[in-house]
């Protein structure tokens, strides 16, 4: 039977709620409903111990027809091909809902990047990477940063790609270091994008951010730039969390100094003044706004309901199973779903792509007013058809990206 919670089933029920709304066309539906390539490779490499270590590697190119596939590349134990398709998918929504000229893809390679040294994740990025190149490319499909993967990742395979083809091109690959063409704030992006969502929803709902409470799932790239970001604008950090476990104070904290402490101990776990709690007490504590910012599959039918706070912005892909939404949605609580209030990344992904394209190299004052515009017009877009469709908001986001990306199909036609 499948399982009702696997990423590939919800991103298909999704689809079909989307068409049924949109009463789309069953062509475009059946063709929306599978990836155009997914690319399934063997790498093949040298350990440090001199053993040879064999991994499997997936690119999934999901749609196209509004310009190339974008999406990251993940480095997970275990990672399945059905996993990698949902997240293609959702990435195809994503940059129509974004409104940026992408179509979705997602990269998967299994690995424990833990247990790992910083030579052999090299070596594996530049083979799987020249396993893949072919299918690659600025105006095919550009990779970018994804679970356990970063700019230094994508500095080799800005590398790899470049030397395969005999010239550099930064314009390959998203998330570089600045020094090679990557964007001014494109780490915090996605961080800083979810905040500024919760300010939009904020306004609709009527909540008042000074001093309101969040819990944060995940202390990584994500989760800690939003953190960051909206400790800044006056609200309280009461819990975080990663994959070790969490810690709760009331009084807030500040994210920098949990940090520093995670940095040293290797866990955000002890930090002076707080109470240890694990990762399931975090989604249900006391707070106003909660931030899943690490796995899929978090908040499910068990929990949904245990979930004290008024607002949560998805700050991870897919979160959030089919069940609780129903749950979530009945019991008032708005959700900024996935698509939109991860959208900041990818939007600064396209800004990159933009520089590289044009040799210019924008300001972070620039670079992150052209985030907060493209973020306010996309939650204005979802909220507005939220409204018009008395539905939830992630039911609007998937109406408005699915919508849009057909509207492309049908317009450009099939060939011949
Ligand atoms: N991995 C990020 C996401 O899921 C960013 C993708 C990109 O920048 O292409 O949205």
């Amino acid at each position: 039977m499948a399982n009702e919670h696997a990423p590939l089933t919800v991103a298909l029920e999704q689809l079909d709620l989307a068409a049924k709304k949109l009463r789309l066309d069953d062509g475009i539906h059946k063709i929306l409903s599978q990836p155009k390539r997914s690319i399934m490779v063997s790498i093949d490499i040298r350990m440090d111990d001199c053993t040879v270590g064999v991994f499997k590697g997936i690119r999934v190119q999901h749609w196209d027809v509004k310009g190339p596939f974008k999406g990251g590349i993940r480095y997970y134990p275990n990672i399945t091909v059905e996993e990698v398709t949902a997240l293609a998918m959702l990435m195809t929504w994503k940059c129509a809902v974004a409104d940026i000229p992408y179509g979705g893809a997602k990269g998967g390679v299994c690995c424990d990047t833990k247990k790992m040294s910083l030579g052999e994740l090299e070596r594996l990025t530049r083979r799987y990477v020249s396993l893949i190149a072919d299918y690659l490319g600025p105006h095919r499909d550009i990779p970018a940063p994804d679970m356990y993967t970063d700019a230094q990742t994508m500095a080799w395979i800005m590398d790899t790609y470049s030397q395969l083809k005999g010239y550099s091109i930064p314009e390959s690959v998203t998330g570089k270091p600045v020094e090679i063409g990557g964007s001014e704030g494109r780490t915090e992006a996605t961080g800083r994008g979810v905040v500024h969502c919760i300010k939009k929803a904020a306004e609709v709902t009527g909540l008042r951010l000074k001093n309101a409470t969040v819990a944060i799932q995940g202390f990584g790239n994500v989760g800690y730039h939003a953190a960051q970001a909206i400790h800044d604008i006056g609200c309280r950090v009461v819990a975080v969390s990663d994959s070790t476990g969490g810690i709760y104070c009331a009084e807030g904290l500040d994210p920098a100094r949990v940090l520093a402490h995670k940095e040293k101990t290797g866990s955000v776990q002890n930090f002076k003044g707080c109470t240890n709690i694990t990762n399931e007490e975090l989604l249900e504590a006391e707070c106003d706004i909660l931030i899943p910012a690490a796995l899929g599959n978090q908040i499910k039918r068990k929990n949904a309901n245990k979930i004290k706070a008024r607002m949560i912005a998805e700050a991870a892909n897919g979160p959030t199973t089919p069940e609780a939404d129903r749950i979530l949605f009945e019991k008032g609580t708005c959700l900024i779903p996935d698509i939109l209030a991860n959208s900041g990344g990818v939007t600064v992904s396209y800004f990159e792509w933009v520089q590289n394209l044009t040799r210019e190299h924008w300001s972070l004052e620039e670079v992150n007013r052209k985030l907060e515009s493209k973020m306010t017009q996309a939650f204005d877009d979802v909220y507005k058809l939220s409204q018009e469709e008395e539905s939830d908001m992630r039911t609007a986001a998937l109406m408005l990206g699915v919508g849009r990306v057909a509207n492309a199909i049908r317009t450009r036609g099939l060939w011949p």
